[in-house]
C-alpha cells in the first residue's frame, strides 16, 4: 500500500479527534491532505500602506493592533471593532457578526494580516468582515513556517486553525512526499508543460511566489477532468462492445406516414436529430442517445418516428414517463397523431388497479400492443414484454439509474433519453459523458417568443389590470408561489391567501382553483385535468404544477416571488405557457430587497426565452456543485475543477481520453503504464455505475 493511502489519524499531530474533524473537509487519507490547496496566500513582505488604499478596491495589509472595542449594541446586536496601524495611518476592521474564536485570538500589540474591500468611514479607511490572520501565533521558532514570508491560507474547520493546519500539511510533505508518484503519461505532461506531479503539490503549498501557483493548480483540474473522460470513454466504448444492438431497417411504412401527415413541415434542428437517430437505429450497436430540448422544441415528434421505426421492424416500443398526468398527454397525443394509422396499436400502463389492466398486460406480454405509453408501473415486476426494441424515457433525470436499466438490462433495446432542462454543454459532457448527446436548438416556426417582465410586488394591482384583457378573452393563467422549504405551512397559507384574493376579490366572476403538494395525487390530477379541459380560468399554485403540461390556451404566467427561484427553474415554469399560437406573457413579482444576484437573474429571463443560454448562465451564477443532475449522477465531485472556468479545458481532456481509449482501450500500451496503475486503482469501479 501506498502510504498516501494511510488514513490521516496515523500522521504526527493528527490523531483520531483531529481526523474526525479534518473528515469534514473531505480529508481522510494523507493524499487528501496533500490536495487540500490553499484558498489564498499571505506575503508578509508585501509592502502596501494603509495610506496607498482605494476605496472599493480589495486590499491586504499587515499591521500591529492598537486598539479592540467589543460594542454590545443589545443582545443581538453587537459589534467588534479591531483597530491596526502600520506605522504611519490606521485601519478600522469592523465586524457585526463574529464567533468567540475571533475576539480571543486577537490582542493589542499583535501582529496581523487583514484582507477585504476597503471602505470609508468617518474619513477612516475600513474594512468589514475582512479576513484576519495573526501573524506570530507561531510558538515553535523553529517551525517551518516561521520564516516564510509567503504564507498559504487553507480552509479551516472548528477546532483547527490556521497554523494547526499549516503545520499538520507540512508535516505531512516532510514525511511522505517521496511517495507522490506521478499520474499523467510522459506525452500528456509534455504537450501541456505540466512539471512532475510532486513539484506542482510543492509549489501549490509552499511556493514563496504565488503567481506562479495558477498554472500548476491547472494540472489538478486537468487530472480531474481527463480521468473522468477516461472512465466515460470506457463505458460507451463498453455499451458498444459487450451489447450487440438492434439492426434497425428503416422500411418507412409507419415512419413514412406519419411523416407525411403532419400538418407542418420538420424544423431543421427535428430533422438533423431524426437523421441522428435512424444511424443510431440501423446499425448494429446499441443506441444510447441523449435527446435534449427545450419545452416546445418539438421532442414529441422524434421520438414517435423512433418508436415507429422499431415498430415497422416488429418490435415492441416504449415510452416512459415519470408522472401518471405526462405519460396520459404522451397518450393522448400520439394517438392523435397516429390517427390515419389504426393497424398500430397503442396501450397505456398506469399504476394501481383499474380496471381493463390485466387485460392490457396480458396484450402487452403477447406482443399485441405496439407502442406502450407509461409510467413507473412498466418497470414492475409482473409487466412482461414480447419483444422489446426500443425504450424511450421522457424526464430522464427523473428516474434513477437503476429504474431507467431495468428495461434496458433485460431486452437491450436501443434507447433515447429525453430532457426538457437544457443543460450546458460542459455538464452535458460530464454528466452524461457516456451517451451521444443530440440537441434541438429550434423552436418550430411561428413561435411567439413570451414576453417576459419582472415587477416589484407594489405593482401587482397594475399587474393584474394588465392581464384582465387576457382574461376576459378567456385564455388562461397560471400563479405560482414558491416553496419555501424551511415552513410548508407558511407557502401553503401564502398561496391560499392569494387564491382567497383572486378568487373573492381580484377575478370573481372567474372560475379559480388552487394545486399544492399537500392535496392528494387524485385531487391534483383532477384539478390539473380541469384546466387542460378549459374548465379552471386561473389556477393558482405552489411549484408542483408539471414540467411539460401542456395548456395551449393558458397564455399568462405569474411568478410570485421570482427573485427565490433559480434561472432553469423559473425558465421551467415559465415554458408552461407560450405554447399555442397567442402571444404568452410572463410577469416576474419580485419582493424587496433583491440581492444583486437576484436582479441579475431577473434580467436574464427579461432578456432571452433561449433555454441553453439560461442554462450557461445558471451554470456560471449557481456552480456546478448544486446544478441539476450532478449529484445523482455516480460522477466524483470536482475537487480542483471547475466547468465554468475549465470548459476549454474539459474539452481537450474529453478529446484527449477518447482517443487514448480508441487507441488502447485496456491501456496497455508501455506508454499508458502509469494510466493504467492510476485508472484501475481510482477510477474503474465507478464504471459499473453506468451499466445498461
Ligand atoms: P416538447 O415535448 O419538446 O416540449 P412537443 O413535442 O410537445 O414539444 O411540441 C410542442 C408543440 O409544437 C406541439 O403542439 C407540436 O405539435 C408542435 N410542433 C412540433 N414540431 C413542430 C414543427 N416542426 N412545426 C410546427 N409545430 C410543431
Ligand atoms: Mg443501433
Amino acid at each position: 500500500m501506498n502510504p498516501l493511502d494511510y488514513e490521516i489519524q496515523y500522521l504526527k499531530g493528527v490523531g483520531d479527534f483531529r481526523a474526525k474533524l479534518l473528515s469534514k473537509l473531505g480529508i481522510n487519507y494523507i493524499s487528501d491532505l496533500l490536495e487540500h490547496f490553499p484558498r489564498d496566500y499571505i506575503n508578509r513582505q508585501a509592502e502596501v500602506n494603509i495610506s496607498d488604499l482605494i476605496v472599493g478596491e480589495n486590499c491586504a495589509i499587515i499591521g500591529t493592533i492598537t486598539s479592540i472595542e467589543n460594542r454590545a449594541l443589545g443582545r443581538r446586536n453587537s459589534q467588534f471593532n479591531v483597530l491596526i496601524s502600520d506605522g504611519n495611518d490606521f485601519l478600522l476592521c469592523t465586524w457585526f457578526r463574529y464567533a468567540d474564536w475571533l475576539t480571543k485570538k486577537l490582542e493589542e500589540g499583535k501582529k496581523v494580516w487583514v484582507s477585504g474591500i476597503v471602505n470609508e468611514f468617518h474619513g477612516q479607511f475600513q474594512l468589514i468582515h475582512p479576513e484576519i490572520e495573526v501573524l506570530e501565533d507561531s510558538t515553535e521558532t523553529n517551525d517551518f513556517w516561521h520564516s516564510r514570508s509567503v504564507l498559504p491560507l487553507y480552509s479551516l474547520t472548528d477546532k483547527i486553525n490556521m497554523n494547526l493546519m499549516r503545520k499538520i500539511i507540512y508535516n505531512a510533505f516532510e514525511k511522505y512526499h517521496q511517495y507522490i508518484k506521478e499520474t499523467l503519461p510522459e506525452y500528456i505532461l509534455q504537450q501541456y508543460q505540466f512539471e512532475p506531479r510532486n513539484i506542482s503539490l510543492q509549489k501549490i503549498h509552499f511556493s514563496a511566489n504565488p503567481q506562479e501557483v495558477p498554472k500548476h493548480k491547472m494540472r489538478f483540474a486537468f487530472e480531474e477532468l481527463f480521468y473522468t473522460q477516461l472512465m466515460l470513454a470506457r463505458t460507451k466504448t463498453n455499451h458498444h462492445k459487450k451489447q450487440n444492438g438492434i439492426l434497425f431497417t428503416l422500411h418507412k411504412t409507419y415512419t413514412t406516414k406519419l411523416h407525411k401527415s403532419l400538418p407542418f413541415s420538420m424544423t431543421n434542428a427535428q430533422k438533423k436529430v431524426i437523421r441522428e437517430i435512424v444511424e443510431d437505429m440501423t446499425n448494429n450497436s446499441q443506441m444510447n442517445r441523449l435527446l435534449q430540448g427545450d419545452v416546445g422544441s418539438g421532442k414529441t415528434i422524434v421520438t414517435l418516428f423512433a418508436l415507429l421505426l422499431a415498430v415497422e421492424n416488429g418490435h415492441q416500443a416504449i415510452l416512459m414517463a415519470p408522472t401518471e398526468l405526462l405519460a396520459e398527454q404522451h397518450y393522448i397525443s400520439i394517438k392523435n397523431m397516429l390517427k390515419n394509422q389504426p393497424e398500430l396499436k397503442i396501450g397505456l400502463l398506469k399504476g394501481g388497479n383499474y380496471k381493463g389492466k390485466k387485460l392490457l398486460k396480458e396484450q402487452i406480454a403477447e406482443g399485441e400492443i405496439d407502442i406502450i405509453i407509461g409510467t413507473h408501473a412498466l418497470i414492475q415486476k409482473d409487466v412482461n414484454f414480447k419483444k422489446i426494441g426500443l425504450v424511450a424515457i421522457d424526464e430522464q433525470h427523473r428516474f434513477g439509474v437503476e429504474q431507467r436499466s431495468i428495461l434496458a438490462a433485460n431486452h437491450h433495446p436501443d434507447l433515447l433519453y429525453l430532457s426538457a432542462t437544457p443543460i450546458p454543454r460542459s455538464l452535458a459532457m460530464t454528466v452524461y459523458g457516456d451517451l451521444d448527446v443530440s440537441v434541438l436548438d429550434e423552436l418550430p416556426p411561428g413561435r411567439k417568443p413570451i414576453k417576459t417582465v419582472w415587477r416589484s410586488d407594489n405593482k401587482r394591482p397594475e399587474v393584474y389590470a394588465e392581464i384582465r384583457h387576457q382574461v376576459i378573452a378567456g385564455r388562461q393563467i397560471y400563479i405560482v408561489c414558491p416553496l419555501i422549504e424551511e415552513s410548508e405551512k407558511i407557502d401553503l397559507l401564502a398561496a391560499e391567501t392569494l387564491y382567497e384574493n383572486i378568487s373573492n376579490n381580484i377575478f370573481p366572476k372567474y372560475r379559480s382553483a388552487i394545486l399544492h403538494g399537500k392535496m392528494k395525487t387524485a385531487e391534483k390530477d383532477e384539478i390539473m385535468n380541469k384546466f387542460k379541459n378549459g374548465e379552471i380560468d386561473i389556477l393558482v399554485s405552489t411549484t408542483v404544477i408539471e414540467v411539460g403540461i401542456d395548456v395551449a390556451n393558458a397564455t399568462v404566467m405569474i411568478i410570485e416571488h421570482a427573485e427565490r427561484f433559480g434561472l432553469s427553474q423559473l425558465h421551467q415554469l415559465r415554458g408552461r405557457v407560450g405554447r399555442g399560437s397567442e402571444k404568452s406573457y410572463c410577469y416576474l413579482i419580485a419582493h424587496q430587497p433583491i440581492s444583486a444576484e437576484g436582479r441579475e437573474r431577473l434580467a436574464i429571463m427579461v432578456q432571452t426565452n433561449d433555454g441553453f443560454a439560461i442554462a450557461e448562465k445558471d451554470l456560471e451564477i449557481r456552480g456546478p456543485g448544486d446544478f441539476f443532475g450532478t449529484a445523482q449522477s455516480g460522477m466524483p465531485g470536482f475537487k480542483h475543477a471547475n466547468l465554468v472556468r475549465d470548459q476549454e479545458l474539459l474539452r481537450q481532456a474529453r478529446t484527449i481520453a477518447f482517443e487514448i481509449i480508441n487507441k488502447d482501450f485496456n491501456l496497455e500500451l508501455p506508454e499508458n503504464v502509469t494510466l493504467k496503475e492510476n485508472y484501475f486503482k481510482n477510477y474503474h469501479w465507478r464504471e459499473k455505475l453506468f451499466e445498461y
